[in-house]
């Protein structure tokens, strides 16, 4: 687990290319749209 800055982060699956990477936890938890760093997809995690 990684600590960026305070904030927590949790990685995330992007539903697309399937690439693993990490978003501030906040974000998710708010259900915002995250960018995948690999294909550049905007999407909301269902978790
Ligand atoms: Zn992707």
């Amino acid at each position: 687990m990684k600590f960026i800055g305070g904030a927590s982060t949790s990685s995330v699956i992007c539903p697309l290319c399937g690439l693993r990477s990490s978003h501030s936890a906040s974000k998710l938890r708010l259900k915002q749209t995250l960018l995948c760093p690999g294909c550049k997809a905007l999407f909301v995690s269902t978790r």
